[in-house]
């Protein structure tokens, strides 16, 4: 039998030359894109931020690079970062074989390239652009909710602050009735009191002068405490509740661990219990499968968010993409009303498209108020027994966000002895239906585009775009939490995850 023969192994053995780096990378290495793509950008902000004298820093397009290659390996936490660029011999080309620690890879991450990160990302996508690989005149968008880093059981809940201030004000009013009857004299002078809403000074004016107004009557024992209770604490709650209805600023809850994060139903429920967590509501533009633009928001509904979102794109690039194709969760009549008045051509669904054209809503609604027949012209509409509903006057409707819809109601004479009257309308007497023309309008007209042929290539390319975008990023590179806190640092968290994935697709 013949000796084996191996190689020879001697790890502890000196080198009399150096290895070279650059040997060992491979020419067509994902790494290499991200040092040639980042060469090319002009970095003067971001030299700026930096203050002279002191001790030398780390070169700033070292960290950029290496905290951007390290997220592309789906490396995210900095104390992760700084073991990869120790080990890991692409991380060890890219820093020259410099050592930043986490606390430098931190510092620099959240802080000094957060204010030129959006800078950063778009030099980036006009460079993909210039190559072709992606173009600003179409945008594919959506959203999705992110988990952040706080705790999900730290809650604030703005109806449960309204309810408790309700109760209060009920019980101010209380004893505020009670002291008018007993103290009737007193009290006459004193102008009347609204409890509707109620703050700090008006709980204490109120009792001090209840408590002056009944000093010398004999009232019952937990009356006195009632109100040594109420002003004892209310004022301080008052003032917590407005204290937190400040953070609030309009949503309806908020995490106590990160006050921008909102509780919000997640797509991805593993308790599968419907509990809701707190998260950002992430929005992003795509073509080409590559990211355009992102933004953070609080809302968890992807209406109110569109005109900010493409505000947002035109203060990057100085224009706005030509098309818009997004999901049925973007139609509503504000946006549709946006997207005309900015000549984009508005490739949306509204709530009802795909059962529409499905047939299924004509089947399960045949009365509905959208299947009826409108007669333009003379402004009425036919009822399923042929009677002429007639135009009964129009009203303002504000939507949660103050948008003003324009509704016209339209009533039938009579439905007295209607054989249809069951089916037709549940209502008591004749039936009236609410109809927002400007809405129909445009719905008609994104009913037309979406069926067009172009319609359908921009529908089947939006699952392709930017629903595949979201599944690369949660699913395949695994990110799903924020790691940190505060609408300010989250947002620029994603934008070095929107960099990485738009690094990784030109280097795929
Ligand atoms: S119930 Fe009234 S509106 Fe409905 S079909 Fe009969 S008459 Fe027309």
């Amino acid at each position: 039998m013949a000796t084996a023969v191996f190689k020879t192994y001697a790890p502890n053995q000196l080198q009399l030359l150096p290895p070279s780096w650059e040997e060992k990378i491979d020419k067509a290495h994902p790494v290499r894109v991200v040092d040639k793509v980042i060469e090319q950008l002009d970095l003067t902000k971001l030299y700026d931020s930096y203050e002279g004298g002191g001790a030398s820093a780390y070169h700033p397009k070292m960290l950029l690079k290496a905290i951007l290659y390290a997220y592309i390996c789906n490396i995210y936490s900095s104390r992760k970062i700084e073991e990869a660029i120790k080990s890991n011999i692409h991380l060890i080309w890219l820093c020259g074989n410099l050592e930043p620690d986490h606390h430098t890879i931190n510092r620099f991450r959240s802080h000094k390239a957060a204010p030129v990160l959006k800078d950063i990302f778009k030099q980036i996508v006009l460079l993909l652009a210039q190559e072709g690989l992606v173009s600003l005149k179409e945008a594919y968008v959506d959203g999705t909710k992110i988990e952040a880093n706080a705790n999900r059981y730290t809650f604030v809940w703005g109806n449960a602050i309204k309810t408790n201030k309700e109760k209060m004000a009920k019980q101010l009013d209380q004893l505020w009735q009670y002291a008018q009857q007993v103290a009737t004299e007193e009290l006459q002078d004193t102008a009347v009191v609204d409890f509707t809403t109620i703050d700090a000074q008006k709980v204490t004016e109120t009792v001090n002068t209840i408590e002056e107004a009944i000093k010398d009557k004999a009232v019952p024992k937990k009356v006195r405490q009632k109100l040594h209770y109420v002003k004892k604490n209310f004022p301080d709650k008052l003032q917590e509740y407005e204290h937190k209805e400040a953070i609030l600023d309009g949503r309806n809850s908020y995490s106590k661990t990160d006050e921008d994060a909102t509780f919000m139903r997640m797509k991805e429920d593993h308790m599968n219990n419907g509990q809701l967590k707190p998260g950002y509501n992430v929005q992003i533009s795509t073509n080409n499968q590559i990211i355009t633009n992102y933004d953070l928001f609080f809302n968890p509904t992807d209406t109110l968010t569109l005109p900010a979102h493409l505000d947002s794109f035109k203060q990057l690039y100085d224009q706005l993409p030509g098309s818009v194709t997004t999901d049925s969760g973007y139609g509503s009549e504000q946006n549709y009303e946006y997207l005309e008045a900015n000549d984009i051509t508005a490739y949306v669904k509204y709530n009802t498209f795909q059962q529409e054209q499905q047939g299924i809503r004509e089947k399960k609604y045949p009365f509905a108020a959208g299947h009826l027949h409108y007669n333009q012209q003379q402004d009425y509409y036919i009822c399923p027994m042929g009677q002429h509903m007639l135009n009964m006057g129009t009203y303002i409707r504000k939507n949660e966000s103050g948008f003003e819809q324009t509704i016209t109601s339209y009533g039938a004479g009579n439905c007295v002895g209607c054989p249809l009257r069951g089916v037709c309308h549940k209502g008591k007497g004749n039936r009236v239906i609410a109809v927002n023309h400007n809405l129909n309008r445009h719905k008609q007209k994104a009913r037309e585009l979406l069926t067009s042929e172009q319609g359908l290539a921009q529908r089947k390319q939006r699952a392709r775009d930017v629903e595949a975008v979201f599944g690369n990023i949660k699913h395949n590179k695994g990110f799903r939490r924020f790691l940190l806190r505060g609408k300010q640092q989250v947002s620029t968290e994603f934008g070095w995850v929107a960099i990485a994935h738009n690094l990784s697709k030109k280097a795929a």
